[in-house]
């Protein structure tokens, strides 16, 4: 199954210059596998300039809240086992709760963490095009079901004279969808994100991906993919960019095959 782009009906009136998107768009492309789940700050920019810094946490900065409780997990994980009708004792499955606790910690270290903070220091630059990156790769945990949907996002915005380091996205991606979620509130939120830490002219987030608790149970559709998008901003009032940037993201299968 696949459903279709949806774009939200929300039509918000802006006196930007609708002109500057009908120029041509120069698109940066990287694909970015993460690779690891550190939050560590290693990734090379490839955008230099003179930085500026908001420091106020974003609205996904976690709230005070208890530290990850590995050994109510491990209990947890050891009583759905001998619910199941399983022994928990058994040799093969002796190290299965704390490593089960272990996994559920690094799926949703996102929690714990502000995505936004990725996007505070921004450079600037004199340039107002597009800036898509497309392809990253983000793994992440249906909140109805607890099992994985894996994907790829494509996330773009129009600066306005303010710049992120590209890696800087695709950790946003990664922070947002290491928690309980629904690919739909993820699209915003990455989305929400741009808009308001950058203030970009527009913003754009387009997420695919196949879930797990449709492919494995339920219905069993495998093979199908969902598809959600956001825009915000210039490319929710301009139709003709809109419908550009997407052209760009949907190219990408004639590149590869
Ligand atoms: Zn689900």
């Amino acid at each position: 199954m696949r459903t279709l782009f949806r774009f939200p009906d929300r039509e918000t009136r802006h006196d930007w210059d609708l002109n500057c998107i009908e120029t041509r768009f120069f698109v940066l492309e990287i694909r970015i596998a993460i690779l690891s789940n550190s939050p560590a700050e290693d990734y090379d920019d490839c955008v230099h300039g003179s930085p500026s810094a908001k420091e106020a946490p974003s609205r996904l900065a976690p709230k005070p809240k208890p530290t990850v409780d590995l050994p109510r997990m491990e209990r947890a994980v050891r009583e759905i086992l001998a619910a199941v009708g399983e022994d928990p004792d058994r040799d093969g499955l002796l190290e299965t709760p704390g490593r089960v606790a272990r996994m559920y910690a690094e799926l949703f270290m996102g929690l714990h963490l502000d995505p936004g903070r990725h996007l505070k220091k921004v450079f600037v630059e004199q340039y107002d095009e597009l800036v898509l990156i497309r392809d990253i790769s983000f793994n992440s945990m249906c909140e109805h079901h607890l099992l994985p949907f894996i994907g790829v996002a494509h996330v773009g915005y129009l600066p306005r004279g303010r710049v992120v380091g590209l890696s800087k996205l695709a950790r946003v991606v990664e922070e947002v969808s290491h928690r309980p979620q629904v690919q739909e509130r993820m699209t915003h939120q990455i989305a929400d994100l741009l808009q308001q830490e950058l203030d970009p002219k527009g913003a754009i987030v387009v997420l695919e991906a196949a879930h797990s608790c449709m492919t494995i149970r339920g219905i069993r559709k495998p093979g199908s993919v969902t598809i959600t998008s956001a825009v915000r901003g210039l490319f929710k009032t301009n139709q003709s960019s809109r419908a550009e940037v997407m052209a760009f993201i949907q190219g990408r299968r004639s590149d590869i095959q």
